[in-house]
């Protein structure tokens, strides 16, 4: 989960990281009375899940509460890169003497984290990474050993940074860290991290990224960060439900059994589509091991509620759950949903393969359910699905 800038900064002030006071605002009164309680010059800041809101005109300085709500109301409604602003941060403005950058994230590719850091800040970091990689330090940081004075004093030396904020810099490493770990992050990202002409340094921007798989150590964080406003509603009532559900922009509803057997489906009905008018898969459901015929009933339902779906396709390799239970899952998914005022109005394609197919298909068969048709192999059905989502 991807948290706004203001929420970042929220955990960063948490752990003690120096950020400027701000507050968040809906509208540009709202804005207005910010201003007015920080009580100096703002800088008035776009609030979407994306970088580079400064070039887009989504950062603007403000010298007073009047001038905040006019920011406000020329920022709330921009598009930035299809995000559009709805709320904006208001924070102290901070005059800025030199543009630094840090961060720490997952490094997947070697199994390790990575510190980067850049007194070059300011800038995209992609971009810097490309044009002058020599100006960005990339330390690995072992999990076991994190980091400490020292190893925060290691990477603020390979980023260069100059003795006068040295201290100042290593400490925030170390806070930052601390956030990094507790908070279960797979990155944070402070761009710009900058000098005051005074001499203080302070966490301008901030990025964080929490590891979704650890929600359930953070019950009240990620209940309080949750953004249901950019999920799907469908994704957001799958989720609801624990079954994994990805929104697609095709016509063909899929629901299998275990992300592998989900994703082949997806290949083979989008080249059969190619065939009928170039239908595609409208979404992806994983209803997982245990097909019962709750998880059944629900993943259909939130499959049929999905518009742009014409045909479905229930593909299904029976394993531990053997394909008679999954069968039966399927006939009582259909009462339910009867009796749910919701029955099943398009057409249905099922293959059922592996552990006890015949006697699912038998079952199936038996119940002559309403648009069910069944079709013994996966390139088979993926072909009948899409003839089916084609011709309506
Ligand atoms: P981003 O473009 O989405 O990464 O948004 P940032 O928060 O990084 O802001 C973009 C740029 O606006 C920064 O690099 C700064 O140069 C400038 N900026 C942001 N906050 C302030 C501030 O308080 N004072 C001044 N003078 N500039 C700021
Ligand atoms: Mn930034």
């Amino acid at each position: 989960m991807d948290l706004y800038e203001y929420q970042a900064k929220e955990l960063f002030a948490a752990h003690g990281v120096p950020v400027l006071p701000g507050e968040v605002a809906d509208t540009p009164e709202e804005a207005r009375a910010a201003a007015a309680g920080i009580g100096t010059a703002v800088v008035v800041k776009a609030q979407v899940k994306t970088g580079g809101r400064g070039k887009a005109g989504g950062v603007k300085l403000a010298a007073d509460a009047d001038e905040a709500a006019e920011k406000a109301a020329a920022i709330l409604g921009l598009d930035i890169k299809g995000h559009v602003v709805k709320r904006v941060l208001v924070t102290a403005a901070s005059d800025i003497d030199t543009e630094y950058y840090v961060s720490y994230l997952l490094d997947r590719a070697n199994r390790t984290f990575l510190a980067m850091a850049s007194v070059e800040g300011g800038m995209e970091i992609e971009q810097l990474a490309v044009e002058r990689p020599e100006a960005l330090a990339r330390v690995p940081v072992d999990p076991i050993d994190g980091v400490d004075a020292a190893k925060a004093g290691e990477i603020a030396d390979a980023a260069g940074f100059p003795a006068d904020v040295r201290e100042q810099v290593v400490d925030i490493l170390v806070k930052l860290w601390e956030t990094f770990v507790s908070e279960d992050a797979t990155l944070v990202e402070v761009n710009p991290l900058v000098k005051t002409p005074e001499g203080r340094v302070v966490a301008l921007d901030g990025k964080v990224t929490l590891d979704g798989n650890a929600d359930f150590r953070h019950p009240d964080t990620a209940a309080k960060f949750e953004d249901r406003d950019a999920a799907d509603p469908l994704e957001q009532r799958a989720k609801e439900k624990d079954l994994n559900y990805v929104k697609l922009d095709g016509e063909v509803g899929i629901i299998g059994n275990g992300a592998g057997l989900v994703m082949s489906t997806l290949d083979v009905v989008e080249y059969a589509g190619r065939q009928h008018g170039g239908v595609r898969p409208a979404n992806f459901l994983d209803i997982g091991g245990g097909a019962s015929a709750e998880v059944m009933a629900n993943g259909l339902e939130i499959i049929l509620s999905d518009r742009s779906v014409r045909s479905v396709f229930v593909n299904v390799f029976g394993g531990i759950t053997a394909c008679d239970e999954v069968a039966n899952g399927i006939v009582q998914a259909f009462g339910l949903l009867e009796s749910r005022g919701e029955a099943v109005r398009l057409p249905l394609v099922v293959r059922l393969d592996g552990n006890n197919a015949e006697e699912g298909r038998r079952i199936l068969s038996e119940a002559a359910l309403p648009g069910l048709e069944q079709v013994d192999t996966m390139d088979g059905a993926a072909e009948r699905v899409a003839e089916l989502a084609g011709a309506r």
